[in-house]
């Protein structure tokens, strides 16, 4: 059985009375499937009805639509734009990088691109934002390209339970920081890519590979944020000379930090980045451009450090409410996989008091539970 809706509204008027949620579990009830207004004049049963759209199914204002409908996707986005609009509790922009205090926070932006290609987008989703710790999935991407497992010897893989900029595990565990999202770890990243390049070399290669995934030329680095971070970056340069007197570093420890500020401050819009997600989307290879960037296993086990690492200390807290994998970001900005569905981008500067973007947070919540996207079920 193949339902197709166009409208959610040529839907709504059309069953009043299909299947609101407090129904669905009434096995008896009888749905009309000439009320979805597809034409046909058979009914079934609500759990045979459920069966069928499963997969496909997206709840909304109590009733079950199918999702291949493209107005049901943008009007389930514009309804959580609107409602992250009317809050007023959006948490606290960066103040620790002057350039990321002035963004204003009353903004918010959300993007879902699907490996079909469709994009949809809700409230200001071209508008250009700080991708800051995001970055870092990018730069993992390319690290695991050029030395494969060997990237394992120098970070680890288990969720850190402390805040993206601290050093005390670092003492304990000589210097290897716990994984790749912590900034320690997106340190020892970057200077695993450098291999005794300069610095502007690294960055046009970290450049030109998320241009590649998002298939966008036009996407660069702010260095007025690159600037700002630089200024105010004691707290990175420690722990990145912490971890040079272990021995670990490669190339000059201030080389790697400037490339590591510039990566941080590359700008991307809610609709770029969504885009820049959608090979971890389809196992490895952007659907929408037929281009593999990672293998399967590879973009499998991206996914498994987004969800455990990418929020940090507030991982387990994602997990719990939106129950994707997700990396944040603190220009207030969220990549969230929905593994086989959609790649999705979130914006609003505010963050919680872990540094993740706060109606962002909220945005996902909303969206996951109206697609029932989630990675632990159907
Ligand atoms: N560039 C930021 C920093 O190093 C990244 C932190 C973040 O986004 N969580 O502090």
């Amino acid at each position: 059985m193949v339902l197709l809706i166009d409208s959610i509204l040529t839907a709504q008027k059309n069953c009043k009375d299909v299947v609101s949620v407090s129904e669905v579990n009434d096995p008896r009830r009888l749905i009309g499937l000439d009320s979805l207004g597809i034409g046909h004049s058979q009914y079934c049963f609500v759990n045979v009805f459920i069966n069928a759209v499963k997969s496909s199914a997206v709840i909304f204002n109590k009733y079950y639509f199918v999702l291949t409908g493209t107005q049901i996707m943008q009007d389930i986005l514009d309804n959580i734009a609107a409602t992250m609009s009317a809050r007023t509790d959006r948490g606290e922009v960066a103040s620790y990088i002057p350039q990321l205090a002035c963004v204003d926070p009353n903004q918010f932006g959300i993007t879902v691109a699907l490996p079909d290609g469709r994009i949809f987008s809700a409230g200001c989703a071209n508008e250009l934002f700080s991708i800051q710790s995001i970055s870092k999935v990018f730069t993992l991407t390319l690290a695991l390209g050029k030395l494969g497992d060997a990237v394992w010897k120098r970070v680890g893989r288990e969720p850190s339970g402390d805040p993206f900029n601290s050093i005390v595990q670092l003492e304990h565990e000589s210097g290897k920081p716990r994984n790749p999202f912590i900034n320690a770890g997106a340190i020892t990243i970057v200077d695993t890519i450098m291999m005794g390049h300069q610095p502007k070399e690294t960055l046009a290669e970290i450049l030109q590979f998320v241009r590649f995934i998002a298939n966008d030329d036009s996407i660069g680095i702010d260095e007025n944020v690159a600037r700002s971070e630089l200024s105010t970056g004691d707290r990175n340069a420690s722990l990145a000379h912490f971890m040079a007197s272990f021995g670990h570093f490669q190339n000059p420890v201030d080389q790697v930090l400037g490339t590591y500020f510039h990566h941080c401050s590359i700008s991307m819009s809610c609709q770029q980045l969504a885009k820049a997600g959608l090979f971890l989307v389809s196992d490895g290879t952007n659907a929408s451009t037929g281009e593999r960037v990672v293998s399967e296993q590879r973009a499998r086990r991206i996914n498994s450090l987004m969800l455990m690492c990418g929020h940090y200390d507030g991982s387990g807290e994602f997990a719990f409410r939106v129950g994707l994998p997700g990396k944040s970001g603190v220009g207030g900005g969220i990549l969230a996989i929905a593994p086989s569905k959609a790649s999705i981008a979130v914006w609003s500067p505010g963050l919680d008091k872990i540094g993740n973007s706060k109606l962002g947070t909220e945005a996902l919540e909303m969206l996951a539970k109206q697609t029932g996207w989630s990675v632990f079920g159907q």
